[in-house]
């Protein structure tokens, strides 16, 4: 059984659990960590979890909202930590004190009970990887911070029963909100964040094989509403936008089922 829980998403800071369970045994990782030492600790107690549960970490990128305290955590409690080559050149090639484990495009990873398979993306950092996770009978698909979706993307995605999906921003919210010029071509740009409608589209497209679920996430708070968000995946996928979750900046999502 695959469940997974966002601990909170968009740009103040993303951490996603992942937890397989066969019998009695729980496997857990932990995508991204880009809250504070304190603020992980109490989401992660209120998700009913301890960090000597976490079994491995896997880091998309370098930016600050997905890296925060990932390592200080994999230090402090022993666990192993995944990231590209690219991302760790990104972040100064810290001492992981052995805990270090590479990450690379369509290498899949065994941690006891969860398979989990980095894929390239879209995005302006360094060498950025996103990631679908299975036990052997579910598929999550993680897809957060990319400009644009590329066929790589689509096809490391196919068959995938739920998906994490970046909803970032509103075309016309961003094109007249406050952000400066240049900020607003970075996030609307190729290497910067999904607008609604096209994340609603690739989701449309994983239709075909098997995607039953979709958790919006990463939504700016200044050019996005969830509504928008909702209304855009509704309508590319059908039934009303209710069916949609949000996983919000504060409170991430609840435990779902993948
Ligand atoms: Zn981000
Ligand atoms: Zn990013």
């Amino acid at each position: 059984m695959l469940r997974f829980k966002s601990l909170g998403s968009g740009s103040s800071g993303n951490a996603t659990l992942v937890q397989a369970r066969d019998g009695t045994t729980l496997t857990h990782l932990l995508v991204d960590c880009g809250l504070g030492v304190r603020e992980f600790a109490r989401r992660l107690g209120q998700a009913g979890m301890l960090a000597d549960q976490i079994d491995g970490i896997f880091i998309t990128h370098e930016h600050t909202d997905h890296i925060g305290s990932a390592r200080s955590l994999a230090l402090r409690h022993r666990i192993p930590i995944w990231m590209s080559a690219g991302t760790y050149a990104a972040i100064g090639e810290p001492d992981l004190q052995g805990l270090l484990r590479i990450a690379r495009d369509g290498e899949a990873v065994t941690l006891d009970d969860l398979e989990f398979t980095p894929f390239t993306v879209p995005h302006d950092a360094r060498e950025p990887l996103q990631l679908h996770c299975t036990d052997g009978g579910a598929r999550l698909g993680v897809l957060t911070d990319l400009g644009h979706v590329t066929s790589h993307v689509l096809s490391s995605l196919g068959g995938c029963r739920s998906l994490l999906l970046e909803c970032n921003h509103d075309p016309d919210m961003l094109a007249n909100g406050p952000y400066p010029h240049l900020l607003k071509r970075r996030v609307g740009g190729d290497w910067g964040h999904l607008a609604n409608g096209v994340a609603a589209g690739t989701a449309a497209a994983l239709l075909p094989g098997g995607l039953r679920q979709v958790v919006a996430a990463h939504l700016s708070k200044i050019n996005n509403h969830p509504a928008l968000a909702r209304a855009a995946l509704a309508g590319a996928l059908g039934g009303a936008p209710g069916d949609f979750p949000v996983a919000d900046a504060a409170t991430g999502c609840e435990w779902l089922d993948a």
